[in-house]
Protein backbone atom coordinates (compact mmCIF):
# COMPACT_ATOMS: atom_id res chain seq x y z
CA UNK A 1 0.00 0.00 0.00
CA UNK A 2 1.48 3.14 -1.18
CA UNK A 3 0.90 6.56 0.39
CA UNK A 4 -0.68 8.93 -1.95
CA UNK A 5 0.60 12.03 -2.86
CA UNK A 6 -2.60 13.76 -2.21
CA UNK A 7 -2.10 12.16 1.22
CA UNK A 8 1.43 13.65 1.65
CA UNK A 9 0.20 17.18 0.57
CA UNK A 10 -2.43 16.91 3.31
CA UNK A 11 -0.24 15.95 6.10
CA UNK A 12 2.01 18.48 5.58
CA UNK A 13 -0.37 21.14 5.17
CA UNK A 14 -1.93 19.95 8.13
CA UNK A 15 1.23 19.97 9.50
CA UNK A 16 1.87 24.00 8.67
CA UNK A 17 -1.68 24.68 10.16
CA UNK A 18 -0.67 23.38 13.59
CA UNK A 19 2.89 25.47 13.09
CA UNK A 20 1.26 28.48 13.17
CA UNK A 21 -0.57 29.61 16.21
CA UNK A 22 -2.55 32.58 15.08
CA UNK A 23 -5.44 31.49 13.30
CA UNK A 24 -3.97 31.51 9.84
CA UNK A 25 -5.55 32.63 6.71
CA UNK A 26 -5.26 30.20 3.52
CA UNK A 27 -3.18 33.08 2.11
CA UNK A 28 -0.26 32.76 5.41
CA UNK A 29 -0.41 28.81 4.96
CA UNK A 30 0.45 28.80 1.36
CA UNK A 31 3.10 31.52 2.13
CA UNK A 32 3.98 29.13 4.73
CA UNK A 33 4.04 25.81 2.72
CA UNK A 34 6.00 27.06 -0.36
CA UNK A 35 8.99 27.88 1.88
CA UNK A 36 9.74 24.15 2.56
CA UNK A 37 7.65 23.57 -0.24
CA UNK A 38 8.55 25.48 -3.61
CA UNK A 39 6.21 23.39 -5.95
CA UNK A 40 3.10 23.36 -4.41
CA UNK A 41 0.56 25.54 -6.09
CA UNK A 42 -1.82 27.75 -4.38
CA UNK A 43 -4.59 25.89 -5.58
CA UNK A 44 -3.36 22.81 -3.96
CA UNK A 45 -2.90 24.57 -0.49
CA UNK A 46 -6.64 25.73 -0.43
CA UNK A 47 -8.07 22.62 -1.83
CA UNK A 48 -6.33 21.16 0.78
CA UNK A 49 -7.35 23.48 3.76
CA UNK A 50 -11.21 22.68 2.68
CA UNK A 51 -10.68 18.59 2.56
CA UNK A 52 -8.74 19.22 6.07
CA UNK A 53 -12.28 20.92 7.38
CA UNK A 54 -14.45 18.30 6.04
CA UNK A 55 -12.20 15.74 7.18
CA UNK A 56 -12.32 17.69 10.46
CA UNK A 57 -9.10 17.51 11.53
CA UNK A 58 -9.22 22.01 11.14
CA UNK A 59 -11.81 24.19 12.13
CA UNK A 60 -12.42 27.18 10.01
CA UNK A 61 -13.37 30.77 11.42
CA UNK A 62 -15.00 32.71 8.89
CA UNK A 63 -15.10 36.72 9.48
CA UNK A 64 -17.91 38.71 8.00
CA UNK A 65 -16.29 40.60 5.41
CA UNK A 66 -12.76 38.92 5.48
CA UNK A 67 -10.71 36.15 4.65
CA UNK A 68 -11.28 33.16 6.31
CA UNK A 69 -8.73 31.81 9.18
CA UNK A 70 -8.00 28.25 10.29
CA UNK A 71 -7.19 26.61 13.74
CA UNK A 72 -6.43 23.78 14.62
CA UNK A 73 -7.31 24.07 18.15
CA UNK A 74 -10.82 21.65 18.08
CA UNK A 75 -12.14 21.95 20.83
CA UNK A 76 -15.34 24.24 21.27
CA UNK A 77 -13.97 27.51 21.86
CA UNK A 78 -14.97 31.30 20.95
CA UNK A 79 -12.77 33.87 19.31
CA UNK A 80 -12.36 37.49 19.26
CA UNK A 81 -11.67 39.41 16.01
CA UNK A 82 -9.61 42.95 15.72
CA UNK A 83 -11.40 44.89 13.06
CA UNK A 84 -8.20 47.26 12.49
CA UNK A 85 -5.46 44.49 11.65
CA UNK A 86 -8.01 41.21 11.29
CA UNK A 87 -6.20 39.30 13.46
CA UNK A 88 -8.52 36.27 15.33
CA UNK A 89 -7.65 35.57 19.07
CA UNK A 90 -9.26 32.69 21.33
CA UNK A 91 -11.29 33.90 23.64
CA UNK A 92 -10.15 33.10 28.07
CA UNK A 93 -13.92 31.66 28.60
CA UNK A 94 -16.19 28.63 29.06
CA UNK A 95 -17.45 28.16 25.52
CA UNK A 96 -21.26 27.94 25.60
CA UNK A 97 -21.51 24.28 24.65
CA UNK A 98 -24.97 23.51 25.40
CA UNK A 99 -25.90 26.45 23.36
CA UNK A 100 -27.38 24.43 20.82
CA UNK A 101 -29.26 22.61 23.22
CA UNK A 102 -30.80 25.59 24.77
CA UNK A 103 -31.43 27.09 21.72
CA UNK A 104 -35.02 27.42 20.44
CA UNK A 105 -35.15 27.99 17.12
CA UNK A 106 -37.69 29.04 14.41
CA UNK A 107 -40.50 26.48 13.71
CA UNK A 108 -38.85 23.36 11.87
CA UNK A 109 -35.37 25.06 11.23
CA UNK A 110 -32.96 22.71 11.34
CA UNK A 111 -29.58 24.29 13.28
CA UNK A 112 -26.65 22.97 12.41
CA UNK A 113 -23.87 25.28 14.03
CA UNK A 114 -23.80 28.28 16.10
CA UNK A 115 -20.03 30.84 16.05
CA UNK A 116 -19.60 33.21 18.28
CA UNK A 117 -17.28 35.83 17.47
CA UNK A 118 -16.77 39.01 19.79
CA UNK A 119 -15.27 42.28 17.73
CA UNK A 120 -13.48 44.71 18.57
CA UNK A 121 -9.62 45.83 18.98
CA UNK A 122 -6.69 43.79 19.71
CA UNK A 123 -4.14 45.06 22.17
CA UNK A 124 -1.41 45.30 19.82
CA UNK A 125 -3.88 47.81 17.67
CA UNK A 126 -4.94 50.06 20.84
CA UNK A 127 -0.86 50.58 21.15
CA UNK A 128 -0.26 52.68 17.97
ZN1 LIG B 1 -5.50 44.27 15.81
ZN1 LIG C 1 -9.18 29.40 18.02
Amino acid sequence: MSISRNTIQRSLILQTVRSLHHHPTAEEIYRETVKYHPNISKATVYRNLNLLVQQGEILKVEVPDGADHFDFKLQYHHHAYCHKCGSIYDMEMPALEDMMERAKGPQDFLLEECNILFRGVCSKCRQK
